[in-house]
Order: C-alpha cells, then sequence, then structure tokens
C-alpha cells in the first residue's frame, strides 16, 4: 500500500480505480511546418478523419449524458465537423502548415468572429476553443482534454477542477474526486461537497498513479492510498452502510438545547434550488448568481437575469433567499465585467468592485433582481460581495434602495471588512461570512493552491478571531444585524458547531452537507458549542484547533464524518 496523505474537503470512504484528467493540451509552435515526406493531401485526410472522430466520441458521450451536460456536448460535437474551421485548416496546410498548427489557427480565428458577433453566437467561441483542443489531442495520439469518458464508475484524479468541468462530471459515474493541487476552498472542494462526492485536495504525487491503480479515499482523514489491504475495504463497505444514515435532515437546525439555527443552501441557480428544497434547506443562504451566466461573453438582459433568479425564489416561497449579485472575477472570470490580463486577480478589480471599471451592470442587475422578487414569494435579500469599506456599504445599500430592495447586506469576505464589521452593519441589514476568501486573504493564500492547504484552512484560530469580531460588531449598542456563515466551512459539522458557539445566527452550505451538519449540531447545547468555539480559539494551530474540538465531538467519528 502506497499513502497519499491530502486535505480531506468532502467526507465518505470508497474505494475504486484512477482515471486521469488528461493535461491540458498545449498550443502547436507558431510557423510549425508540415513534416518531411508528408504530403498537404495526407495531413488534410488526417485532419478530416482527427474532427470526424472528435465529433463521433461527443456524440457517442452525449448519447450517455442529460440535461445541461448533454446541451453541451452535442453543441461541441456539431462544431467539430464545422466546415468553417475545417476548411480554414485545410487551406493552411495547403500553403504548408502542419496540421496541428493549421486547426489551432483555425480554430483561433472562428472563435474571433463568433465572439465578434456577439449574443448566442459568442457564446460558441469558447467551444471552438475546445474543439480544436480536441482535434490536436487526436492527432498527437494523446488524450482528449476533460473529464475523461467511462462507462463505469472511477475515481476522478486530476490537478484541479474548474466550476466548468461541473458540466460534463456526471456524478453516477464518478466515484471519488483527487487532485494533486487545489486546496480546501478551491472549486474542486466546491464542486465535491454540492455533488455529495468524497474528495481529497493536495494529496501531492497522486496525479502519477497509472490509470486502473486500485485506490482508497477517505474524504474527512485526507488520505488516498494505492492499493488498499482488507481493513482498508471493510471501511469502505461501513462508510457505505452509515452514508445512507445522513441522507435525511428533518428541516429545523438547531442546537441540543433548542437554540435555533437555521440551515440554508448555496445554490448557482434554479435546479439546484429544486434540489435543495427537496434535501430540506431552510432557506438559500447563498445564491452564487455568476454561476448562472458563466459561460456567457456578453451582459444577460434584465429579463433574461430576472427569469434565472425567479426560477431560484420559486423553490422557497415565504422562506428567505439571500441572492449575490455578480462575484466575477480571480477564479470566477466573466468575460463580459473583468479584465483576464490582471496580474493578480484575486486582489483586483472582482465582486462588488467591478462597479468601478464597468459601472451599469449592477444596477441592471439590482434592477431584474428587485423584477424576479415581484413576481415571487420568496423573502429576497441581496448582498454584494467583497466589500471592504463602510463607504462601500453604504453606497451599496442607497444602490439597492433606489431599486427598490428592501433587504440589503454584505458578505464579510475582506479582513477589514470583519475589522470594521459595526460600521459596516450599521449601514446595511446583515452580513454573511464568507469564510473560503476570508481565509485565503487573512491568510495571504491563494485558496486554489495546494501546497499551501495547510495555511488555507478556516480553522486558522486568526480566522476565527475575524468571525469572532464581525459577530461582536453586529451585536454592538443599537446594532444588532444577524450575521450567517455561507463559506464552505459552514458545511463542516464540527467547524459549524464553533461558528455557532462565535454567534453567527444562520449556517449555508452545500445541500447534501445539511444533513450532517443537522446531526452533529443537534449533540450539543449552545453552551457546549460556545466552550468549543473558546477551545479552538485558544489553539495554537489550526491542526490543533480542529484536532480538539474533533476529540470532544465522538459522533463525528460514528457518523463516519
Ligand atoms: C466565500 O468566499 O466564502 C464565498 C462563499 O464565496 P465564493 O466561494 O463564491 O468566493
Ligand atoms: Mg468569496
Amino acid at each position: 500500500m502506497q499513502n497519499f496523505p491530502g486535505v480531506g474537503v468532502s467526507p465518505g470512504r470508497v474505494i475504486g480505480t484512477v482515471k486521469q484528467m488528461p493535461k491540458p493540451i498545449s498550443e502547436p509552435p507558431a510557423g510549425e511546418q508540415l513534416p518531411a515526406g508528408t504530403t498537404a493531401e495526407e495531413a488534410t485526410a488526417a485532419l478530416k478523419a482527427a474532427s470526424q472522430a472528435v465529433h463521433d466520441d461527443l456524440k457517442a458521450r452525449a448519447a450517455h449524458a442529460t440535461g445541461d451536460g448533454k446541451a453541451v456536448l452535442e453543441a461541441t460535437a456539431l462544431m467539430a465537423k464545422d466546415t468553417m474551421l475545417i476548411k480554414g485548416a485545410a487551406k493552411l496546410v495547403a500553403r504548408g502548415t502542419s496540421a496541428e498548427r493549421a486547426i489551432w489557427e483555425s480554430g483561433s480565428s472562428v472563435s474571433e468572429m463568433l465572439h465578434n458577433l456577439g449574443g448566442y453566437m459568442a457564446e460558441r467561441a469558447t467551444d471552438v476553443l475546445d474543439v480544436r483542443a480536441r482535434i490536436v489531442a487526436e492527432l498527437r495520439g494523446v488524450p482528449a482534454p476533460g473529464i475523461p469518458a467511462s462507462n463505469t464508475p472511477f475515481v476522478l484524479v486530476a490537478e484541479d477542477l474548474a466550476p466548468a468541468d461541473t458540466a460534463t462530471l456526471d456524478p453516477n459515474k464518478v466515484l471519488a474526486l483527487v487532485t494533486a493541487g487545489g486546496g480546501p476552498q478551491s472549486h474542486t472542494a466546491i464542486i465535491a461537497r454540492s455533488l455529495g462526492l468524497p474528495a481529497v485536495v493536495a494529496a501531492v504525487g497522486v496525479d502519477k498513479l497509472p490509470d486502473g491503480t486500485e485506490v482508497y479515499v477517505d474524504g474527512a482523514a485526507g488520505n488516498v492510498t494505492a492499493d488498499p489491504d482488507e481493513s482498508l475495504r471493510a471501511a469502505a463497505e461501513a462508510w457505505a452502510a452509515t452514508a445512507s444514515l445522513l441522507a435525511e435532515f428533518s428541516g429545523t437546525g438547531a442546537t441540543a438545547d433548542g437554540h435555533l439555527v437555521p440551515l440554508l443552501a448555496n445554490v448557482g441557480g434554479g435546479k439546484d434550488a429544486g434540489a435543495a428544497a427537496a434535501l430540506g434547506a431552510q432557506g438559500v443562504g447563498l445564491f452564487r448568481t455568476e454561476f448562472c451566466f458563466l459561460e456567457r461573453d456578453t451582459e444577460p438582459s434584465v429579463e433574461e437575469q430576472a427569469a434565472a433568479y425567479k426560477s431560484v425564489f420559486d423553490a422557497f416561497p415565504g422562506k428567505k433567499v439571500v441572492l449575490r449579485t455578480l462575484d466575477a472575477g480571480a477564479d470566477k472570470p466573466l468575460p463580459f465585467l473583468t479584465d483576464s490580463t490582471e496580474p493578480n486577480p484575486a486582489l483586483g478589480v472582482r465582486g462588488y468592485r467591478t462597479d468601478f471599471t464597468t459601472p451599469g451592470v449592477l444596477d441592471r442587475q439590482l434592477e431584474a433582481i428587485a423584477l424576479a422578487e415581484k413576481q415571487s414569494e420568496a423573502d429576497v435579500w441581496v448582498m454584494a460581495p467583497m466589500i471592504s469599506t463602510a463607504e462601500e456599504a453604504a453606497r451599496f445599500a442607497s444602490m439597492c434602495a433606489d431599486a427598490g430592495i428592501k433587504t440589503p447586506g454584505v458578505m464579510v469576505e475582506v479582513p477589514s471588512a470583519a475589522l470594521t464589521a459595526e460600521a459596516i452593519l450599521r449601514e446595511v441589514s446583515f452580513a454573511s461570512l464568507g469564510t473560503n476568501d476570508l481565509t485565503q486573504y487573512a491568510m495571504a493564500a491563494d485558496r486554489q493552491l495546494g501546497p499551501l492547504a495547510n495555511l488555507n484552512t478556516p480553522w486558522q484560530p486568526a480566522v476565527l478571531r475575524l468571525v469572532g469580531l464581525t459577530v461582536e460588531g453586529s451585536r454592538a449598542e443599537g446594532n444588532n444585524k444577524p450575521v450567517g456563515v455561507c463559506g464552505e466551512a459552514a458545511a463542516d459539522p464540527a467547524l459549524a458547531v464553533v461558528l455557532t458557539g462565535l454567534g453567527v445566527s444562520t449556517l449555508s452550505m452545500t445541500a447534501r452537507s445539511l444533513a450532517a451538519v443537522a446531526a452533529v449540531l443537534k449533540t450539543v447545547t449552545l453552551e457546549e458549542a460556545q466552550q468549543l468555539a473558546k477551545l479552538a480559539l485558544s489553539a495554537p494551530s489550526a491542526t490543533e484547533a480542529r484536532a480538539w474540538v474533533r476529540e470532544k465531538l465522538p459522533v463525528l467519528e460514528e457518523l463516519g464524518l
């Protein structure tokens, strides 16, 4: 057995065989010519055969997919045989350019042309780039980029995953996610929890495991073991039995002594919201609106936005839905709002700050939200991401008032916002702690980087202190504003107890984690949670904070969490 320690980000213990996510396809060198001895006719024939093979592969995969994934695959399959793309490449080959370079350049021109056409056509621009990478892979005889196809379930091993990879990730085929890079707040972690898949990130060396290797993945302990023995097989079987116990949530989050902590869901659109309502979520604590428009090159119209927002509101009539205005930038670029050439995007123009450089988009979004709210029965709260000062909070509140939005709030995810929470909360009605970014900024550790995973955890006593300060600010004389948590920290059952002890009023997480958080929360009284919070704050390190708290919560081990 060979062990690969990493960071557990989504619980579960499973055994399966490895399939590696292929490496991205590198650009063929500029000016690359046909190899000696290859004629233009031969190269063109190879190009056409590659385009046909890519088309057939995508078509076959579409036949097995459903919903959005199917639509994405079908559109991409058509693009693989696009006449303009192939003819453009053939012309270059006739002039002596290598087949790989020719399809690359032809892909660039077609993509640019579609981009310039705008609207629906502009959205196809990225499909062309995907297709050209697939055709180059076929010509090189290397695996196609993206989630590998398989008829049998497997453990997906990747360097890291991007939000767009979810479109083609079939949770019925993937048993667990393991990455060599990525931190606990990375999108791999968020994707894994939302799909309910066990996951380990920052497991150095797993990317060298050959396809087909059998591995045991423990998403709570953060371990990957190649060639597992009998005891690990037994552990995986035992987990399968307890997993079903954790599938149900009664619908009310509370401590053992009845202190209510509403358990809300993080969603990215109407489909998620419907699933969250079915899993018993008491409302939505974070609607990431940028997830509705990740593939868009152009700003969606007010009507289109209103329809997307209404689909979430309609899943929770009479309940609270906290919508976050577009958080574009850094790990979630939106071409119509963000500048992809920024040298330091996490510290750049992202979230609320895009209103500095692209004014009007936020106003139109607020208009769309107000429109959707009028047509629905949800209790809509609206917050801005990446607020750093009380001035920004005041300005956002006044923009909301102008749009007719009654409950404006802010994300507290920049340390300056936690430190000045009292002043900020005097300007708005509520705050929600985004512990993913709060951790990244407090620790100066990129949330996407595997080697920094040990720094990048909300168990860091410094981060817990910032949470405590935010709650204190919210309770200052005459303030009394609710503070929730909507970062991934809320989905960790042990940390959820600590956050409750620190005084946060709601916890919002991927709906799949609701049952586990509820099950652990109801085993402690509020006073015990407060003591555990003190214990975590007093720990000298994140590792000890986690270990000390977990030791006092034996229910975690019983439930395999
Ligand atoms: C956060 O930063 O904690 C958060 C909830 O926002 P996101 O993960 O979308 O940046
Ligand atoms: Mg954030």
